[in-house]
């Protein structure tokens, strides 16, 4: 057994290549055996958002606090809230991120394959976010 305390995982910044806006990243796990899985908390600003993505092997988000948007490509811009839960299959291009005016806490989980979890696109554009 392994207990990882909350506060002492160095919070991380994310990076403007790959966010829109202010967003935090809170790393929890890594799996210990296969180092495959891994989880984060991620705090969104309002109207800070990812870029388009995809992950090899999808993602489970849990939406724990706040007011959200999230989009599949080709599909509408959704409205996400605390205790949602939203899976983007494995290669599904998408983005999330806070509400315009509200910000937005999810836990994240992912399996990365090959040693990637995740590959960025292109920024969302103002005019996508506030489709
Ligand atoms: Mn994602």
């Amino acid at each position: 057994m392994k207990i990882t305390r909350a506060g002492t995982t160095p919070s991380r910044s994310g990076s403007p290549d790959w966010f829109t806006g202010a967003v935090r990243l809170d790393p929890l796990f890594t799996s210990e055996d296969t180092g495959r899985a891994a989880g984060a908390l991620v705090t969104f600003e309002p109207g800070a958002r990812t870029a388009w993505h995809t992950h090899p092997a999808g993602q489970t988000l849990i939406v724990t606090q706040g007011k959200g948007r999230a989009q599949r490509d080709g599909g509408p811009v959704e409205e996400i809230r605390p205790g949602d839960v939203i899976w983007f299959e494995a290669g599904e291009k998408h983005w999330h991120g806070a509400a315009p005016d509200t910000g937005m806490s999810h836990i994240a989980i992912h399996d990365s394959v090959d040693g990637t979890a995740v590959t960025w696109l292109e920024h969302v554009s103002d005019a996508d976010y506030s489709a």
